[in-house]
C-alpha cells in the first residue's frame, strides 16, 4: 500500500470521529438542533473523501458528483450549524440558490463543456459566496464575545481557502492535471492537507461552544428558585448589583420591596405543606405580573424581594397596593374555609448612598412595623439603618395604608 493510500484515509477517519462526537452530544442534547447538523455535515465530509479517493472507478462523473455535492453538503452544513448556534436566521432559499447555480456550472463543465479547471473555480465559488453571506449573518448578530468571533474568523478560513487555491491554479501555481487525473494533483493534496486542520477547528470551536452554553445554564440555574422560577437571594444580588453598577455616579434613586405572606405556618399546618408551596408559587405569579420590579425574587421561605432600578415612595406605594389588593382577591387552590391568604410588604425607596443591602435593611424594619402593626398592609421605610446599629432610634416608619 503506498503512501497516498495512508494520507487518503485522514479525512475519513477525522471526520469520522468528529460526526459520531456530535452525534452523541446531540443524543444527550436533542434540543440543540445544531449538534445533529453538525454531525451529518462532517460524515457528509468525510463521504466526499471516500467518493474522490477511493469509488470505483476513480474517475467517472459519478463518483465526481456524488464527491462534490458531499462537499457542498458538509460546507452548508457547517454554515448552518454556526449560524443556528448564534441563534441566526439560516438564508435558507438563498443557500439553496447558490447550491442550484454551483449544481448547474458544474454539470455544466463536466458534461457539455469539461473542465477540470472550471469546475474547480465553480465549486470554490459557491464556498466563497455561502461562507460571506454567513459570516455577514454572524457579524450583523453582533458577536459579543471571542467565541462568537472564532466562528467569524473560521468563515473567513473558508473563504480563503476558496479563494488561495483556485487562484494559484490558475496563476499556474497549483498542478490540477497530477499526470491525468485531479487526485494525484498538488492542488487535490492541499484540499487533503487543509481540510482536517479546518474540520478539527470547527469541531472544537463548536465543543468549546457547548461547554459555554452548558455552563450558562448550570450557572442561571444556580441564581434561579426551583419551586418559583423567580430569582433566588444569590440570583437576586448578582442582579442588583449589576443593575447598580451603571449608577456609579448615583444619579438613579433605587428602591425595593419586601414581601411577606401573613400566618404562612398557619396555611402549613392547617392544608398541609403541599398547598403551602403552591401558595408561595402562585404569589409568585401576582408579584410577576403586578410587581413590574426589574428583579423579582424569592428571598425567603415565604418571603419575596422586588428591585426597581428608579422608584419614588408614591410609585412604590402605588405598585405595593396592587400587590396587597391583587394577593387578597386571588383564589388559592387547596385553601377552603376562614383563611384569607394576605401579604405584609415592607417598601424603602433608596437614598442616593444607600448600598443594596441598606436598603433591604431598611425595608425588611418597615416590614416589621407592617406585621407589627396588624399586617395586611404596606408601609414605606424612610431612613436607611446604619449598618451594625440595632438601635431603632433613627429609624422612622410611616404607615401608608392599613389595608
Ligand atoms: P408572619 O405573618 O409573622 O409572617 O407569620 P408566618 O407564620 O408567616 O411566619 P413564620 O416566619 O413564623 O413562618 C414561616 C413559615 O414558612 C415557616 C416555614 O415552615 C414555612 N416555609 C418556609 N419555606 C417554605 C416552603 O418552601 N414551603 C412551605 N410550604 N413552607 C415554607
Ligand atoms: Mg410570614
Ligand atoms: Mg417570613
Amino acid at each position: 500500500m503506498s503512501g497516498q493510500f495512508f494520507f487518503s484515509l485522514l479525512n475519513p477517519v477525522v471526520t469520522a470521529m468528529l460526526a459520531t462526537t456530535f452525534l452523541l452530544l446531540w443524543r444527550k442534547r436533542p434540543d440543540q438542533t445544531y449538534l445533529a447538523i453538525l454531525s451529518l455535515s462532517f460524515f457528509a465530509c468525510g463521504l466526499a473523501f471516500v467518493a474522490n479517493d477511493f469509488m470505483q472507478p476513480f474517475d467517472s462523473p459519478l463518483s465526481r458528483i456524488v464527491a462534490n455535492v458531499f462537499f457542498l453538503a458538509a460546507t452548508v452544513g457547517a454554515c448552518i450549524g454556526a449560524l443556528l448556534r448564534a441563534k441566526v436566521a439560516v438564508p435558507v432559499r438563498f443557500f439553496a440558490l447558490v447550491c442550484g447555480l454551483c449544481a448547474v456550472g458544474f454539470c455544466w463543465f463536466l458534461f457539455v463543456s469539461p473542465s477540470t479547471e472550471a469546475r474547480i473555480y465553480v465549486v470554490n465559488a459557491a464556498y466563497v459566496v455561502i461562507g460571506s453571506a454567513s459570516a455577514l449573518a454572524l457579524i450583523r448578530a453582533r458577536p459579543s464575545s471571542g467565541l462568537d468571533w472564532t466562528f467569524v474568523v473560521l468563515m473567513v478560513c473558508l473563504i480563503s481557502l476558496g479563494i488561495i487555491r483556485p487562484f494559484a491554479a490558475l496563476m499556474d501555481n497549483l498542478d490540477t492535471y497530477g499526470g491525468g487525473t485531479l487526485r494525484y494533483s498538488a492542488y487535490w493534496a492541499t484540499v487533503q492537507a487543509a481540510t482536517p486542520a479546518l474540520a478539527i477547528a470547527v469541531g472544537i470551536a463548536f465543543l468549546v461552544a457547548l461547554a459555554e452554553r452548558m455552563n450558562d445554564e448550570l450557572r442561571l440555574e444556580a441564581d434561579r428558585d426551583f419551586l418559583t422560577g423567580l430569582l433566588n437571594r444569590r440570583g437576586f444580588h448578582k442582579g442588583v448589583q449589576l443593575a447598580l453598577a451603571g449608577n456609579r455616579f448615583r444619579t438613579i434613586r433605587p428602591a425595593v420591596i419586601m414581601v411577606d405572606i401573613d400566618n404562612f405556618k398557619r396555611i402549613n399546618d392547617e392544608f398541609g405543606h403541599a398547598v403551602g408551596d403552591d401558595v408561595i408559587a402562585a404569589i409568585a405569579l401576582v408579584l410577576m405580573k403586578h410587581g413590574e420590579a426589574e428583579l423579582t425574587a424569592r428571598t425567603g421561605g415565604e418571603e419575596f424581594t422586588l428591585f426597581y432600578r428608579t422608584g419614588t415612595n408614591e410609585d412604590l406605594l402605588e405598585r405595593a397596593e396592587d400587590i396587597r389588593l391583587a394577593v387578597s382577591q386571588t383564589r388559592f387552590a387547596g385553601i377552603h374555609g376562614e383563611c384569607p391568604v394576605t401579604v405584609s410588604l415592607g417598601l424603602y425607596s433608596g437614598a442616593r448612598h444607600d448600598t443594596i443591602s441598606e436598603m433591604m435593611a431598611a425595608a425588611d424594619q418597615a416590614l416589621y412595623e407592617a406585621k407589627r402593626s396588624g399586617k395586611d398592609r404596606a408601609v414605606m421605610g424612610s431612613d436607611a439603618p446604619f449598618p451594625g446599629d440595632a438601635s431603632l432610634d433613627r429609624r422612622q416608619f410611616r404607615q401608608s395604608s392599613t389595608g
